[in-house]
């Protein structure tokens, strides 16, 4: 399994209902940090893990390619929503190993409030054997320096994989975590809908353009 400075892409899972400054950054400062060839978005059709989303999948995949549109390394990718059924990410990494090729590392990117609760993910162990996951800081929530805030069993399966140097995550193809202390940005995509249902700004929390799609089409009031 191990092979000399490997290419990493990365995998960005989510409702994006809708995609926020939040997100885009997370994005652009892991990209930065780890030395991603790129950055695939991929929308969730029908989440697997919560109330289902406000806003159609094809709504939310277009906010995301307008939101997307001026960043050369950021590809939105629709495969969960074209799938139909339940968007499970093990499906998406399958299918994106047989694309992309073996030689390339897929490097899920994931926020702390998400990685503490994989244990929940469908077949979440064999997750380790197609990605590495790259965690991203999310205000309000800590992963502490003993892991302790992972449920047991996810605490057990992680703890002889986190590395601190990006060289580990170009030398093996998956089975790594890597934390990246990204700039915490408060934002989430909750307080952005309840902010436009209640005719309030979300101006500086999304981008213009986006905001413009979701205006035009009356979305979220
Ligand atoms: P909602 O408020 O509807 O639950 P959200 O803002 O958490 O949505 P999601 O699309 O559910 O956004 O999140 C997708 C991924 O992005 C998750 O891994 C989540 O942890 C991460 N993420 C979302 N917002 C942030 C943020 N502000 N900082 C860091 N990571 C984030």
């Amino acid at each position: 399994m191990s092979k000399s400075k490997l290419p990493l892409v990365g995998i960005f899972g989510g409702t994006f209902d809708p995609i926020h400054y939040g997100h885009l950054r997370v994005a652009e400062e892991i990209i930065e940090a780890i030395g991603l060839q790129k950055m695939y978005f991929i929308p969730a059709g029908v989440p697997p893990l919560r109330h289902a989303p406000i806003t159609s999948p094809q709504h939310r995949a277009e906010i995301v390619r307008i939101a997307i549109q001026d960043n050369s390394r950021f590809v939105l990718d629709e495969r969960e929503i074209n799938r139909g059924g339940i968007s499970y990410s093990i499906d998406s990494l399958y299918e994106l190993k047989q694309e992309l090729g073996k030689k390339i590392v897929l490097c899920f990117v994931i926020g702390v409030d998400a990685f503490i609760k994989l244990d929940e993910w469908n077949n979440w162990h064999e997750l380790f054997n197609l990605c590495h996951f790259i965690i991203a800081a999310r205000p309000g929530h800590v992963l502490t320096s003993n892991h302790d805030v992972l449920p047991k069993e996810l605490k057990d399966e992680c703890s002889r994989r986190w590395v601190s140097s990006v060289d580990s995550l170009r030398n093996t193809t998956s089975g790594l975590i890597f934390v990246v202390p990204t700039t915490m940005l408060d934002i989430s995509a909750t307080v952005i809908r309840a902010r436009i249902a209640a005719g309030k700004s979300v101006r500086y929390l999304i981008p213009d353009a986006a905001l413009n799609h979701i205006a035009a089409s009356q979305l979220y009031i």
